[in-house]
């Protein structure tokens, strides 16, 4: 696994390699320089010490002082300046010696040899640095010259051992190192603590950018310093902000976009310029019968199954311009279509395609073809009458109407049909008032079994012409309601006068209203001739007659029954048959109890 490191300690790691590297480099350089420095200054204080000895020494020389005095001034010299002094005349032998007294002293080499002395008699000043025979060490030597009027007459040599020189620049190479070691834990210890305030704004950033990729933006970066960081932290913020202004405006024009689709009644699919679906809403989901759409982004071609509109599509994008057409698709159920195409393009080109609207047309042209047939019905029905009175009237006026009994017989014909016409064009009238938008329904309470006895006794004399048994069985509870009377004789009047009309000779009807739940249900049952059960469905349509020819000898209109439909249901109540052929039909009916 890669080993993530974070950006603070590369900051700490790369200060405080360049730290170390620079102390290092600075402490070697501090130890070396520190050395030679050491010993320069040392070889200078040694050699203003042998000036000094060179000068105390050289009047004791000229008054030419015994062996044992100067060598006495030596050792108390010697003594005090912590160093071997050593003090020779001008051929080497030494006069005084701060280690050596006595015989020793005697013994001790001549000194002419000795590098420093060498040096020192040709230069004036010399310095040498080697093993000392006579204290069995190395040593620092400087010697000078002791001279009278420009004339040597001496030498006078300090020395001072290597160890003790050495132990010196030690020390002082120890307090340097010390120092360059604290100093470099303290820049250490900063470099730490820099790195922290470049750090921590910026895990604040990182903070923030995961705050707003979840979507947070009301996050905001608080950064302390006054530096870059917190400029960076302050546009930060800033962004934040402008984008939650711009996704609150897109998201409103997305919300108002999208209420207007769903609220729109037409369907509409949008395409892209490759065919790909990009939008549809849910007024086309239902007309496609599709739950929900979860097609977005595939083409067009594996959801629209229709070539018609498939052709629609592809020739809007072909050729750039909108187009309408009008299909009938099974989708499932016939449906008859008005599609609007509209070819759309973007700026520059960049985003374009198509839009399509589907207005829903099939209910409409259903009204429309009811109006046609509503239209050719009533001229029809209209029409059959006319001609047939314009026949009898014609057959009157070439001479018919001499014959009284023809002229009673077609008198009385064209009586029934101005009689049927009559009917025919007030069942329209009344078709109109219910139909017309204010048509009102004004209850009051009354006695049911009284209304359907008064509109029995309407009928009658047909009830006794065809032998007809009849019964009227209202329950207790359904004794009393609220209806508009007018409307529900109507009701009754319509029902009756069919089970009378559909009815043979020595049949039965029966009459029952009893209560269910908050309904009074009603019904009236006959002994007729039934209706087939595939016209069941039809028969409360405008017109609509099993036999046609039949009803209308009956004196039948066909608006009846679509009649008495609007006024139950505008009373709040329902009405279905159930007939059986050549058995009967039962006709029921519910309305609301008062
Ligand atoms: P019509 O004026 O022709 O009776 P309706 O609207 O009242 O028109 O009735 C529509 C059709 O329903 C009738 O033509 C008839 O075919 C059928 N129908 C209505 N009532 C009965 C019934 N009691 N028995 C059999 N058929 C009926």
């Amino acid at each position: 696994m890669k080993l993530k490191i974070k950006i603070r300690w590369k900051l700490f790691l790369t200060y405080s390699a360049i730290l170390l590297v620079s102390f290092l480099i600075a402490g070697t350089l501090t130890v070396i320089s520190s050395e030679k420095y050491g010993i320069n200054q040392i070889k200078r204080a040694m050699q203003t010490e042998a000036y000094l000895l060179a000068e105390i020494f050289s009047k004791p020389l000229i008054m030419n002082r015994s062996r044992s005095e100067i060598d006495t001034l030596v050792d108390s010299l010697g003594l005090k300046t912590d160093s071997r002094i050593t003090i020779i005349d001008k051929e080497g032998v030494v006069l005084g010696d701060s280690y050596e007294s006595g015989t020793d002293l005697l013994k001790m080499e001549n000194h002419i040899t000795r590098p420093e002395v060498k040096d020192a008699s040709k230069f004036g000043i010399g310095s040498s640095i080697r093993y000392s025979n006579t204290i069995k060490m190395d040593m620092a030597y400087v010697a000078t010259a002791i001279k009278i009027r420009g004339e040597t007459i001496g030498f006078a040599r300090i020395a001072l051992p290597l160890m003790e020189l050495n132990n010196q620049i030690r020390n002082l190479q120890r307090i340097i190192v010390l120092t360059l070691i604290a100093a470099c834990l303290l820049a250490l210890i900063l470099s730490l603590i820099f790195s922290r305030t470049i750090t921590q704004p910026l895990s604040q950033i990182m903070e923030a950018s995961k705050e707003f990729s979840k979507g947070n933006l009301s996050y905001r970066v608080k950064i302390q310093s006054k530096d870059e960081l917190r400029d960076l932290g302050d546009l930060f913020n800033d962004m934040a902000k402008e984008l939650d202004l711009k996704i609150m405006e897109l998201n409103k024009e997305k919300i108002q976009v999208s209420t207007v689709l769903s609220s729109m009644i037409e369907g509409v699919m949008a395409v892209d310029k490759a065919g790909k679906i990009i939008l549809i809403n849910s007024a086309l989901e239902k007309i496609l019968g599709i739950e929900k759409f979860q097609g977005l982004g595939r083409s067009y071609l594996e959801i629209i199954r229709n070539h018609k509109i498939s052709d629609l599509i592809n020739a809007t994008l072909s050729e750039r311009k909108g187009k309408l057409i009008e299909i009938t698709a099974l989708l499932p159920k016939e449906t008859i279509l008005k599609v609007q195409s509209a070819f759309f393009e973007g700026e520059q080109g960049s985003l374009s395609g198509a839009v399509f609207v589907f207005h829903d047309i099939t209910e409409m042209k259903k009204l429309e073809k009811v109006r046609q047939d509503f239209v050719a019905n009533v001229s029809h029905e209209l029409k059959t009458p006319l001609t047939s009175i314009k026949g009898y009237v014609e057959a009157l006026i070439d001479g018919a109407k001499d014959n009284n009994l023809t002229l009673t017989k077609f008198l009385n014909i064209i009586k029934s049909h101005t009689d049927r016409m009559n009917k025919l064009i007030s069942d329209l009238l009344e078709l109109a008032k219910i139909e017309s938008g204010d048509y009102k329904i004004v209850k009051s309470p009354g006695s049911l079994k009284n209304l359907i006895e008064a509109c029995l006794a309407v009928f009658k004399e047909e009830l006794e012409k065809k032998g007809l048994l009849y019964e009227v069985i209202v329950q207790e509870g359904a004794e009393s309601i609220s209806v508009d009377k007018n409307k529900m004789d109507i009701v009754f009047n319509n029902l009756i006068d069919n089970a009378i009309k559909y009815t043979a000779e020595g049949g039965k009807i029966s009459i029952q209203a009893k209560t269910i739940d908050h309904f009074v249900e009603i019904s009236i049952k006959d002994t007729g001739i039934g209706i087939p059960s595939n016209e069941i469905e039809r028969i409360f349509e405008r017109f609509y007659r099993v036999d046609k020819a039949r009803s209308r000898e009956l004196g039948g209109t066909g608006l009846g029954l679509s009649i008495v439909k609007h006024i139950v249901e505008a009373h709040g109540g329902k009405i279905w048959v159930e007939s059986e052929l050549n058995r009967g039909s039962k006709f029921i009916f519910t309305l609301p109890k008062s």
